[in-house]
């Protein structure tokens, strides 16, 4: 059964994925300049994004997350270049986490947080990216039901992440 209120219980509740571990805000995901321009389109003069270097532990964390693309993660993001990140403040939350939640309207919303906690390996099948004090995740141990509450069809975390390869420089498909 859908559960729109699943993410504001989270949120209750606390900590949740818009928030990092304060010191480790070097491993929060890229936001390409696409996605940045759609965010200052919808909420202008925001700020909102730091540049941040790319670090061994982050570049190790894009290795992970594109198992078998070491060169193409090498070539988008090389050791001591830069990437935007989003911001937080000193207690780890995104700066545009605001009393009732993102402030930034969902479809122009980076597309990591679009998709989580769905993620796809490199066999083109939807994973989870799993989080212990994600409250979906909790709640909801089969696939079927996760979808379900928090509101997203295969096909659409198929399309966002083929989006998010692109935005991010990579090709559309995670098998290409
Ligand atoms: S941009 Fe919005 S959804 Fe993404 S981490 Fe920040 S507050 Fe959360
Ligand atoms: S996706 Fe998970 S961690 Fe993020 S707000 Fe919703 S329940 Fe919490």
């Amino acid at each position: 059964m859908s559960d729109p209120f699943v993410c504001a219980r989270c949120a209750a509740k606390g900590p949740t994925c818009c928030e990092l571990t304060p010191g480790c805000e070097e491993v929060c995901f890229p936001v390409s300049d696409y996605e940045r321009e759609r965010i200052l389109e919808c909420v202008p003069d925001s700020g909102g994004f730091v540049l941040q270097v790319n670090t061994p532990v982050f570049i190790e964390n894009m290795f992970t997350l594109f198992p078998g693309q070491r060169r193409k993660v090498k070539e988008l993001f090389p050791p001591g270049g830069t990437h935007y990140r989003l911001e937080v403040d000193f207690g780890g939350k995104c700066l545009f986490l605001g009393s009732k939640g993102c402030i930034i309207p969902k479809k122009a919303r980076p597309l990591y947080c679009r998709l989580f906690p769905f993620w796809m390996d490199a066999n083109g099948r939807i994973t989870l990216l799993e989080v212990i004090t994600c409250l979906a995740q909790q709640e909801n141990k089969t696939p079927g039901k996760l979808f379900k509450a928090l509101g997203i069809t295969q096909s659409e975390v198929r399309e966002l992440h083929s989006q998010l390869r692109v935005a991010w420089g990579f090709y559309p498909h995670a098998d290409d």
